[in-house]
């Protein structure tokens, strides 16, 4: 339908790598709704470009450029600015239902029985479950909303600093007024609850739809090896380690089969860091940066293009490809692929 959509912000490269593995994972659940992922100025052409191939729309929103109400609500508020640039949803208006979800979430079934649902529905904070967490929420598209959403934000700010607490305050009888607005909690599953209560997840967790990689460490500040499919890095930090290791397999998966093809694309012969990398046998300390924390990995190479794996046989890479040990950054890279493809249509 084309008059409802799934929306994702992205105001970063890091985020943008998020957004593009949730809408592989809409895409592979059979989402019938459009994607769209709003971006800031900030996110790079190459991860534009990857991002349109797997989104319908995506839509630059520069809330310092509007100069409309957005604007000068920020104006009063600069704290608030990628709050602001989330509310920027309900600008939508060519669509009449929207599901917004978290760049650091991923869909892991079809959920398109949201749209059922009508505005604001969103599950329970973990943290505090009379709030809603505002990860997955259902909305409505409209001018007028945005704007009583921008006035109220700026006189009142968030208690939390960011859009869960101004969105909380605005729709502030989602804990009591009508019960169909709470979506079950499996619609926006965190780390954070699964180790707060593990019966309950052993118990529930199967029925999972989408997992929100809340929190500062997310999914792309680790590393993955393409070698050993495992993830390899491990960020520094007070709450690295807490994602599930299960979740955060699969995301890394995702991005490995899924985004990364495209980024190489993307980015051609440049070089960029994907944390994807092929561990060997020299254990060189590789450092890199993931928003304001620091990673680690061992590995002899840590950036795209850059890798030096020993040669093998064609046996052999065949064998490491059946078993899904693809090199994406060597012999198996997109450009590689492409090249003997060409030749055979030839
Ligand atoms: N976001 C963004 N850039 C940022 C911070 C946040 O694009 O620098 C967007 C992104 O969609 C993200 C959402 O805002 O998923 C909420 O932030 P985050 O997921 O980091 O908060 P948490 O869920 O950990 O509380
Ligand atoms: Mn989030």
């Amino acid at each position: 339908m084309s008059d409802e959509a799934f929306v994702t912000l992205a105001t970063n490269d890091g985020y943008a790598k998020g957004a593009m593995v949730l809408g592989c994972s809409l895409r592979d659940h059979h989402a019938t709704r459009n994607l769209v992922a709003l971006i800031g100025p900030h996110v790079t052409e190459s991860c534009r470009q990857a991002l349109r191939s797997i989104f319908d729309e995506v839509r630059l929103v520069d809330v310092m450029d509007s100069g409309d109400a957005a604007h000068l609500a920020l104006m009063q508020r600069p704290d608030l600015g990628v709050t602001f640039t989330k509310l920027h949803c309900w600008t939508l208006t060519h669509y009449d239902k929207c599901v917004f979800m978290d760049a650091d979430t991923m869909a892991l079934s079809n959920i398109d029985e949201l749209f059922e649902r009508e505005e604001l529905s969103a599950a329970p904070d973990p943290g505090w479950p009379d709030c809603f967490n505002s990860g997955v929420f259902v909305f409505r598209p409209s001018i007028e909303t945005h704007e009583k959403l921008l006035t109220f934000c700026a006189d009142n700010g968030s208690f939390d600093g960011g859009d869960q607490g101004v969105l909380n305050s605005f729709f502030n009888t989602w804990a009591t007024a009508d019960i169909s607005k709470h979506l079950p909690f499996v619609y926006n599953l965190s780390s954070i609850a699964i180790y707060s209560y593990l019966p309950a997840f052993k118990h529930y967790g199967r029925d999972a739809k989408v997992v929100h990689f809340l929190g500062k460490t997310k999914p792309w500040c680790y590393a993955y090896d393409a070698q050993s499919g495992e993830v390899a890095g491990r960020p520094e930090g007070p709450d690295s380690g807490r994602l599930h290791p299960d979740y955060l397999q699969s995301w890394w998966r995702l991005f490995a089969t899924s985004v990364m093809p495209l980024l190489q694309r993307a980015y051609g012969d440049a070089p960029f860091d994907s944390g994807v990398m092929q561990l060997g046998n020299d254990d060189k300390l590789h450092q890199y940066e993931c928003g304001d924390q620091t990673a680690a990995v061992t590995s002899t190479a840590a950036s795209a293009g850059v890798t030096t794996p020993p040669p093998i046989s064609s046996e052999e890479r065949k064998q490491r490809w059946e078993a899904g040990q693809i090199d994406y950054l060597g012999d198996d890279s997109f450009a590689n692929i492409e090249r003997k493809l060409d030749s055979f249509l030839k």
